[in-house]
């Protein structure tokens, strides 16, 4: 069977663009991927459209060894914007592979080693009273794991990160008081803080408020995190941006991070995570993936936790208490992982389990994105 076609398909669903990759094959089985990356989506196509000029003609089956064509074949290897790429090539590879066996795609990973796959779920409100009502709402709905946002998370101009930390900290200590100490607590910093305001908000909160904090700085330089590790001893959660085992490799080898914050759609595909997956079991790290595009990376990202050992919690952003997309997409994923309560099931259908309405992916239009480019009160450029 060989790779006949590539197409990728930039699309908005919702809130956000989505970039969704198309492989056909001369035997009439193709195969869904999505690119992470989350911004310069047509940079990626570009990649795509490169490497669709000689992957065409090439063995579909040959997943692993078109990995490293992929990823080795050229003088500068390697990068974010090559790997996201390379990444849904990967992802849809699996889901051809997967249904022209007719297995599902995590018995290509070495088979299911768990029954269901636990999510996590984000609080959509500020720091305030509604942030832990909501966080109760989760609660009864049955999660266990969850994560808030700092205070002034959503600004999409002003960010002055110290303004924040005192409030932000505060609404943490109530709502561990109001929750109680079973459920498992996080805060997702998106790295906007220093090493000095990171320590900052973590010494402002009795020990054991937190279970995790997810990016307070950073991740270009692991010896920052180190700095961080002798002000705190919250577990640190990182890796959603990582676009390569070598990129993992610092913060796992030195036992940085306790939470592997892995993307699939960004670190090389299913091919990669499991080597990365294999790295932290190592370690003792649990794998908690990212998620926050579309049902194609949540359905590749099961089919990763049910194959692995070391797994934590799915990142869900469909909850009671937030509908991240903003959008029903029902109409154009046809066959898409749902909740059933706060867990995914792990469907056995060949493949990623997807089902796409191409037609309708054709109409949905493309729309130009640049994140937030925040500025703190002086006027300089602080991170989103
Ligand atoms: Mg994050």
């Amino acid at each position: 069977m060989k790779i006949s076609k590539i197409i990728p398909y930039p699309v908005k669903v919702g809130i956000r663009n989505q970039l969704l990759v198309k492989v056909e094959t001369d035997e009439g089985i193709f195969g869904w991927g999505e690119s992470g990356l989350s911004g310069r989506e047509k940079a990626v196509i570009g990649a795509i459209e490169h490497f669709s000029e000689w992957l065409v003609g090439k063995p579909a089956f040959q997943i692993g060894s078109l990995w490293q064509e992929l990823y080795r074949s050229q003088y500068f290897e390697g990068g974010r914007v090559l790997v996201a790429a390379i990444s849904a090539i990967d992802i849809a590879l699996h889901d051809i592979k997967g249904k022209a066996l007719q297995v599902p795609v995590y018995e290509l990973l070495g088979g299911k080693q768990r029954d269901f796959i636990l999510t996590f779920a984000t609080t959509s409100a500020p720091p305030g009273p509604e942030m832990i009502d909501q966080a109760k709402q989760l609660v009864e709905a049955g999660w266990n794991a969850m994560r808030l946002s700092p205070s002034g998370h959503g600004s999409k101009d002003l960010y002055e990160p110290r303004e924040h930390v005192a409030e932000s900290a505060k609404w943490c200590i109530k709502a561990r008081e109001q929750l109680g100490e079973k459920v498992v607590l996080g805060i997702d910093y998106h790295h906007r803080l220093t090493v000095a305001e990171s320590a900052s908000f973590c010494q402002k909160m009795p020990r054991g408020t937190l279970d995790f904090i997810e990016e307070p700085i950073r991740d270009e330089c692991p010896s920052a995190y180190h700095a961080l590790r002798k002000l705190t001893d919250i577990p640190f959660a990182i890796g959603e941006e990582f676009a390569s085992k070598w990129q993992f490799q610092p913060y796992v080898e030195e036992d940085i991070l306790q939470f592997a914050r892995i993307d699939v759609c960004n670190v090389g595909g299913l091919t990669e995570s499991m080597k990365v997956a294999g790295c932290c079991e190592s370690h003792y790290i649990d794998m908690m993936p990212h998620n926050p595009l579309g049902p194609v990376c949540t359905a590749a990202t099961i089919h990763f936790a049910a194959a692995i050992a070391n797994f934590s919690w799915l990142e869900t952003r469909a909850s009671p208490v937030e509908q991240y997309l903003g959008f029903d997409d029902s109409e154009i994923f046809l066959e898409q992982p749902r909740l059933n309560g706060a867990v995914l099931p792990i469907t056995s259908t060949p493949g990623l389990g997807i089902t796409i309405d191409e037609k309708r992916l054709q109409h949905q239009a493309f729309e130009f994105w640049e994140a937030p480019h925040l500025r703190r009160r002086d006027g300089s450029i602080t991170n989103w």
